[in-house]
């Protein structure tokens, strides 16, 4: 009777074990059962492959998740633009800050080898080969994967107006986009942003302190009508006003004519303006591509589970492209918790996405505002309005009731609550006087 000992790799509890048994012709005993750390000389496990497509932040998270949680899957991190990681929120601080890229990066280059991440920069994937589980990139290059979790973003709207656009209309996405603004922004030129949503207002901003003569052209008959109540909303006008920006409310862009010397923008209500350079900061489309030619479900997003699996068991996806409950969020913290998720369960993982409350950080003009949840400005019945602090018109807070239950808060010039407000929406909670 031969007594024989092996060793196992549980990939769920990622833990070494060993087990002895007898092997009595048929039947496999095992008596004995240990955990501990691989055997000397014991062959490794097959690592599992993990290839991340697309190095912005849900890319990151989920290559970090999945190194978190597996030791030793290999894990490969495939960047289109041709730089490492950074932080995409604060592009247009590269236009009056004159940030560089290097304050933006969210992970020194160390950090990848450290964390045995392969780092591929400006490298675009071109297809996927499901059956084979294959990527293939623009260049040539073929890589295997295990789990593929797809993290390619999205890119900015552009109006079916300015199909055929020359170098006078931009949009911004990325570090090359803003590099080329700040380029053509040198010394004052006249710039129209098109979109008065937080992006817009942020761009307008900081293109202003860049010295440039700024207009802003909004749809809406009022400034972040979805993130604040009609009162600030006036009062982010008026500091947009004050700051030297003219503000066209209620119209949109109708035509557009770019010539060699400038560029002029028809607005619905019949006024021309001209301009040196327009951007267009109208909404965000997912970059589904990828998933769609290999038939995975998409709609307006890659379809994705509560575990950030797509309709392909082996291809999760996060952030800007995903779409989960039907909702593509376009925010950071959400892409980022998106990817947590995706890594994670990429090597054997569980876990779920749960939706976050959406929320909104501004800081320009000389405004500081954080809103959460719903801003409730003519209470019904069932609903309050519960104001934090000394209402006055440069600083306030409030909390929105329904049936005594917080959903939603807006502070103004005040940081002070956010953290207590976010819990109180968040957790749907009651309000007590004690905050
Ligand atoms: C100027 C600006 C300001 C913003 N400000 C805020 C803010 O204040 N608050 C907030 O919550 N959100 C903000 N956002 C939105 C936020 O940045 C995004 O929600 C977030 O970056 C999404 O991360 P992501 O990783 O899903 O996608 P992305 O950051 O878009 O990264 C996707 C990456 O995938 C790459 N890629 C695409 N296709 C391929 C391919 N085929 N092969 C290889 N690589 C590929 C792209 O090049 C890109 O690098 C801002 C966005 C911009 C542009």
């Amino acid at each position: 009777m031969l007594i024989k000992k092996k060793w196992v790799y549980d990939l769920k509890k990622r833990q070494w074990y060993t087990f002895s048994f007898i092997n009595l012709k048929l039947s496999i005993y095992i008596f004995n059962l240990e955990r501990g750390k691989r055997a000397p000389g014991a062959p490794l496990r097959m690592s599992k492959k993990i290839i991340v497509v697309g190095g912005g932040v849900a890319g990151l998270a989920a290559a970090e998740a999945a190194r978190k949680n597996d030791e030793l899957a290999e894990i490969t991190l495939i960047c289109g633009e041709s730089v490492p990681p950074y932080n995409r929120t604060q592009l247009s601080h590269i236009f009056h800050e004159n940030k560089t890229l290097d304050k933006l990066l969210l992970k020194p280059l160390h950090w990848f080898s450290d964390n045995k991440i392969q780092l591929k920069m400006g490298e675009l994937v071109k297809e996927i080969l499901p059956e084979k589980k294959q990527l293939v990139t623009l260049t040539g290059s073929i890589y295997t994967y295990d789990v593929l979790i797809l993290a390619t973003g999205a890119i900015n709207y552009l109006p079916p107006i300015v199909k055929d656009h020359g170098p006078r209309v931009a949009t911004l996405r990325n570090i090359e986009d803003a590099t080329e603004i700040r380029l053509a922004c040198l010394g004052a030129n006249r710039v129209i942003v098109v979109g008065g949503g937080l992006l817009g207002l942020e761009a307008a901003f900081s293109l202003k302190q860049y010295g440039n003569k700024v207009s802003v052209v909004e749809l809406a008959p009022t400034l972040l009508p979805k993130q604040t109540n009609e009162k600030t909303s006036l009062q982010i006008q008026n500091a947009v006003i004050q700051s030297g920006i003219d503000l066209f409310l209620g119209e949109s862009v109708t035509a557009i004519d770019e010539s060699d010397s400038s560029i002029t923008v028809t607005l619905a209500s019949g006024k021309k303006l001209t301009s040196d350079l327009v951007l267009f900061s109208i909404g965000i489309r997912a970059n589904t591509l990828l998933a769609k030619n290999i038939g995975l479900a998409t709609n307006k997003g890659i379809i994705v589970n509560d575990f950030m699996q797509t309709s392909d068991p082996n291809i999760f996806a996060c952030g800007d492209c995903a779409e989960a409950s039907g909702v593509i969020y376009g925010l950071w913290a959400i892409a980022q918790k998106q990817g947590t998720v995706a890594g994670t369960n990429a090597v054997g993982g569980q876990n779920k996405f749960v939706p976050w409350i959406p929320r909104t950080v501004f800081n320009s003009f000389g405004i500081n505002l954080f809103s959460i949840g719903e801003i409730i400005s003519m209470p019904k019945d069932n609903e309050q309005i519960v104001i934090l602090e000394e209402n006055s018109e440069s600083s306030f807070g409030q909390l929105y009731l329904r049936n005594g239950k917080a959903v939603g808060a807006l502070l103004f010039n005040t940081t002070k609550l956010v953290g207590k407000v976010t819990k109180l929406v968040e957790n749907n909670s009651p309000f007590t006087s004690e905050l």
